[in-house]
């Protein structure tokens, strides 16, 4: 098996960016409610839970997902932290930066092989210090399966984080979202799916009488559920959960047109900026739902905004008005 890399050694010269922590800011996180600028009616409301604005770069549920991870790598002594994810992974992203300031190494292994061109996401994570290896998909699924075996050695000592965060910490600091405000007002609670560490922390936090509703970013993601009851260490998931697959618009990381206008016109109408790949289609998905009366009036929902705005960056200029 071939692993392709870029850079030399294996242990690699680079520079930490020291960045303070005190700049991810919870008292930032507001929750807007967008009631008046939809079609809404029976009563129902629907409020944006803004976790990007936490931070530009480590926004929305990233934060969440890594610190009990960066945390356990410290308290184990690592100096260095090995992730996995895409091109335009946010994690990766997210990952980069999170270690730099808590004086880390990190390297990300990158699905596929090097782009002739950068994508923001790698650039951003380069220049917080990420080490990035380009591997081919196959390589790819190989490595990212490989847990803590000796298979990663070969990039040093790292403490290894799964890709997108998936696993029991992850959960557990996406569990904290439902801690930095009170959200018992809310019947119904909402967010975008990737991996589904964020929704099962959102389930497992939430109050016994409400409703949670994921929208997977995927097409066609069938292994999604079982991924999530396997975090959440149960058989079936529990019957206030609901898994929605219908507002992929094409695919993960895809986009239409019709969506980004649809960003457009709802930045216009909110002042909220929204990501393609997750929480446009999460915050679409909503609207339609409500629209085709899937909510009993008076419901109440809460979305939570999980950031990511950084993917925008990759969108055709000039399509995006904000
Ligand atoms: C990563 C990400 C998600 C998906 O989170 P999971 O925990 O993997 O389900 C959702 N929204 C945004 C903006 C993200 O960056």
């Amino acid at each position: 098996m071939i692993l392709m890399v870029t850079g030399s050694g294996m242990k690699p010269s680079f520079l930490v960016k020291v960045i303070n922590l005190a700049h991810i800011d919870i008292n930032n996180v507001s929750i807007e409610s967008i009631e008046s600028s939809g079609k809404l009616s029976r009563d129902i409301t629907i409020s944006v839970l803004r976790l990007d604005k936490i931070h530009p770069v480590i926004s929305g549920n990233k934060w969440f997902k890594l610190k009990y991870y960066l945390q356990d790598a410290k308290a184990k002594g690592y100096n260095s932290i090995l992730t996995f994810g895409g091109a335009f992974s946010n994690h990766i992203a997210a990952t980069a930066f999170a270690a730099s300031s808590q004086q880390l190494y990190s390297i990300g292994i990158i699905r596929g092989g090097e782009p002739g061109s950068w994508s923001h996401t790698l650039l951003e994570a380069k220049a917080n210090g990420m080490q990035l290896y380009f591997v081919s998909r196959e390589e790819y699924n190989v490595l990212k399966r490989a847990g803590d075996s000796t298979m990663l050695k070969k990039f040093g000592n790292n403490y290894t984080i799964p890709e997108g965060g998936y696993g029991a910490l992850g959960m557990k600091g996406a569990a904290d979202i439902l801690k930095i405000v009170d959200t018992s007002f809310f019947t119904h609670i909402a967010c975008a799916v990737g991996t589904g560490t964020t929704i099962a922390g959102i389930i497992k936090a939430a109050l016994p009488q409400q409703h949670i509703i994921g929208i997977s970013a995927m097409k066609n993601n069938t292994g999604l559920s079982a991924e999530i009851s396997a975090l959440l260490q149960v058989d079936s998931l529990p019957a206030d959960f609901t898994l929605n697959h219908d507002y992929h618009f094409g695919g993960y990381a895809k986009y239409t047109t019709e969506l980004l206008c649809w960003m457009n016109d709802f930045f216009s109408a909110s002042r909220i900026p929204l990501d393609f790949v997750y929480t446009a289609k999460a915050m679409y998905g909503i609207m339609d739902m409500v629209a085709k009366d899937y909510f009993p009036p008076g419901s109440k929902i809460l979305m939570i905004h999980t950031g990511g705005l950084q993917g925008n960056l990759s969108t055709k200029p000039g399509l995006l008005k904000f």
